[in-house]
C-alpha cells in the first residue's frame, strides 16, 4: 500500500539568475514497510525532495503537481496542516543530531517536550513509558534517561535523536543523510535499527544519502537522482548488479572498497540548476553520450531487468531521429553546451 506517491512534481526557487529547478517532474511511491534510498551527488535535489515532503521548504520556493499523503496532496497544506502533520504522521531524522538536542535539557525533558506537543492527553506515566521503550529499542538503557545530550557519544545522541522521532510513531519516516557525521561502527549500528523498523513496523522510510554502500545494505528499493529528475528507479538488488543509466554506472563505479586498486571519479560537476544542460542533463557527462542525448529530452521507459529508467540507450526506438544514435564527440558537448 502506497505511503507517499509523488505525481509530476516540481519544486523551483526564484532567483536573480532565473529559476533553479530543484525538483524537475518526479514521480515516485513509497509503501508501507518499504526503505527506499534515495541518492545521488551533492546538489542534485535530493534534499530538497525531503523538504517538500516535510513543507520544510524556504520562503520563496515554488511548489507544483501531487504530492499525495494519506489522501492529502501535500503541496496545497499551510504550514498549520504541515505542523499537525510532521512528528505523529511524517518523522524527519536529522544529519546532526547535536543541532537537535537542547544542551540545556535532559533527555527526558525532550521526550516530555515532544509527546506533550503531538499528544496532549497522555499522563506523565504514559510519557515515561513511551520514552523509555523507545529509547530502549535504541539500546540506551534506562539508567541514562535523565542525563544530558553532552554525556552521550555522537552515535548515541544519533540513536536518541531516532528514538524521539520514532516514539511518535509516524507511518513515513525521512532520513537525511542520517550518517554522514558519524564513524564507520555507529553507521553500521544506525543502519542496523534503521532496518529492524522494517521488521518492527510498518513504518516506510524514505533514506536520502550520497553512499550508495547505505543504500545496498538497507534499501529494496533505490531512485537516482541526477540535477532534480529521478533518471533511475527500481529494486535495489537490479539496480546495483544491472544498472541501467549511465550515471548510476559511473556513481557504483565510484564506490571505494578493499578491492578497489585504481580511484574512479565522474568527470566534471553536476550542472547548474538555473542553466542545466540542454535535453539529458548527463550528456557533458556520459561516456555513452549520442547525438540525440543533446537534442530531445529523453522519454521514461522500461529497461529490459524491469527498472524506470530516463536514458535514450533505452528507447523508444521511433522517437530516435535518423542519425541521433551517432555518437557525440567531447568537442561537439562542448559547442552544444556553448550555444
Ligand atoms: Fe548518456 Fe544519452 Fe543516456 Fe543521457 S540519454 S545518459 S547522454 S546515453
Amino acid at each position: 500500500m502506497s505511503v507517499l506517491s509523488a505525481r509530476d512534481l516540481r519544486v523551483w526557487y526564484g532567483t536573480s539568475r532565473g529559476p533553479v529547478r530543484a525538483v524537475d517532474g518526479i514521480s515516485l511511491e513509497i509503501n508501507a514497510g518499504e526503505t527506499l534510498g534515495l541518492v545521488g551527488e551533492s546538489g542534485c535535489g535530493k534534499s530538497t525532495l525531503g523538504r517538500s515532503i516535510l513543507g520544510l521548504l524556504p520562503r520563496g520556493a515554488v511548489i507544483d503537481g501531487e504530492l499525495l499523503y494519506d489522501g492529502q496532496n501535500l503541496t496545497e497544506l499551510s504550514q498549520r496542516d504541515f505542523r499537525r502533520l510532521r512528528g505523529p504522521e511524517i518523522g524527519l531524522i536529522f544529519q546532526e543530531p547535536m543541532t537537535r538536542l537542547n544542551p540545556l535539557m535532559r533527555i527526558s525533558d525532550h521526550f516530555k517536550e515532544t509527546l506533550e506537543a503531538h499528544e496532549s492527553s497522555l499522563t506523565d506515566e504514559e510519557i515515561r513509558r513511551r520514552s523509555l521503550d523507545a529509547l530502549g529499542g535504541m539500546g540506551i538503557p534506562p539508567t541514562r534517561f535523565r542525563q544530558y545530550p553532552h554525556e552521550f557519544s555522537g552515535g548515541m545522541r544519533q540513536r536518541i535523536m531516532i528514538a524521539l522521532t520514532l516514539v511518535l510513531r509516524p507511518k513515513l519516516l525521512i532520513a537525511d543523510e542520517p550518517t554522514t557525521a558519524l564513524d564507520v561502527l555507529v553507521e553500521a549500528q544506525i543502519l542496523q535499527i534503521l532496518g529492524d523498523l522494517k521488521k518492527n513496523a510498518d513504518t516506510a522510510l524514505l533514506l536520502i544519502t550520497h553512499n550508495l554502500g547505505i543504500v545496498a545494505e538497507s534499501c529494496e528499493r533505490v531512485a537516482v537522482m541526477y540535477a532534480g529528475q529521478i533518471v533511475e528507479e527500481g529494486a535495489a538488488r537490479t539496480v546495483f548488479s544491472q544498472p541501467a543509466h549511465p550515471y548510476t554506472s559511473e556513481l557504483l563505479r565510484s564506490i571505494i572498497s578493499l578491492k578497489t586498486t585504481e580511484l574512479h571519479y565522474i568527470p566534471g560537476a553536476p550542472p547548474d540548476l538555473a542553466d542545466p544542460p540542454n535535453a539529458c542533463r548527463f550528456h557533458p557527462r556520459c561516456p555513452y553520450a549520442m547525438q540525440v542525448c543533446t537534442a530531445k529530452d529523453p522519454i521514461e521507459v522500461r529497461a529490459e531487468t524491469g527498472q524506470r529508467v530516463l536514458c535514450w540507450l533505452h528507447g523508444p526506438e521511433e522517437e530516435i531521429p535518423p542519425g541521433g544514435k551517432a555518437p557525440l564527440e567531447r568537442e561537439a558537448i562542448a559547442v552544444a553546451e556553448e550555444a
